[in-house]
């Protein structure tokens, strides 16, 4: 769902650029303070940076940031594995009939497909991670980007052929990352609920994080390679339970992507 029109890297760019020949073409005339250009290129550095940073935004490509229903309906999705944890998350996923979409990361497939059958098997969603989540991909050329992402979407598509979901590394967005989804017709998938179970650690903390964002239609992030994910959802999923929601059967269905 696009949250906004104007807000993007071309128009703001184009904009910024505008400003800048509009300064130096009336500064000496106008003796205009040179305070007016270091804020200009202060705020388009933050809008830059909140861009990059902040999915929701959409601001380099258009993500699929929550389900397009307004029924009580949540889906949770994990990032980073398969993981030897991925297992254990299974397990209470089976056990409570919950799908969730999983983002896979490419080099972590080797040795862990029995995981990816079984995920395919259970009735959940893969999609691609990258091949690397390399620290410095955000630097990375198209070219590299584009190639790294392939690489992950071959091995995807040899457990399910038709995914197109991707979720670019650390959420972070930029114009050879669009370009690349653009090239391989993949769809990036956010996120409107974030758990921040990297960095909380506290099962309850991040459970009372989750529940207090709650509203239909929410996308949650959360990672199945960390140790306490299993008990995080023995609570969670309960308590999402409890306050009304049910889960989204998945993405792909036509009622629900946007
Ligand atoms: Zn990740």
């Amino acid at each position: 769902m696009s949250s906004n029109r104007f807000i993007k890297f071309w128009p703001v760019t184009i904009a910024f650029l505008i400003g800048l020949f509009v300064f130096f073409a009336f500064q000496s005339s106008f003796h205009l303070s040179f305070w007016y250009l270091i804020i200009w290129i202060k705020l388009f550095a933050i809008i830059q940076f909140c861009g990059a940073y902040f999915i929701g935004l959409n601001f380099h490509l258009t993500s699929i940031n929550n389900l397009n229903t307004t029924e009580k309906k949540v889906m949770l999705t994990f990032d980073d594995g398969p993981h030897a944890n991925t297992e254990k998350v299974l397990e209470v996923l089976k056990k409570h009939d919950v799908k969730a979409i999983f983002f896979i990361i490419g080099k972590n497939i080797h040795g862990n497909e029995a995981i990816l059958n079984q995920m395919v098997a259970e009735g959940h969603q893969i999609g691609n991670h990258s091949f690397s989540h390399h620290n410095w991909i955000d630097v990375w050329s198209t070219k590299k980007v584009t190639e790294d992402f392939a690489t992950c979407q071959k091995l995807i598509e040899l457990y399910q052929p038709q995914s197109k979901l991707f979720r670019p590394p650390f959420g972070v967005t930029n114009p050879n990352i669009a370009k690349a989804l653009k090239q391989l017709n993949l769809q990036s998938i956010g996120w409107n609920v974030r758990s921040y179970d990297t960095s909380i650690k506290d099962v309850k903390k991040i459970n009372q994080r989750v529940i207090h964002q709650l509203k239909p239609g929410a996308i949650i992030l959360l990672h199945d390679r960390l140790d306490f994910m299993p008990e995080l959802l023995e609570r969670l999923i309960p308590a999402i339970k409890e306050k009304g929601y049910g889960f989204a059967e998945n993405l792909i269905n036509k009622d629900s992507v946007s």
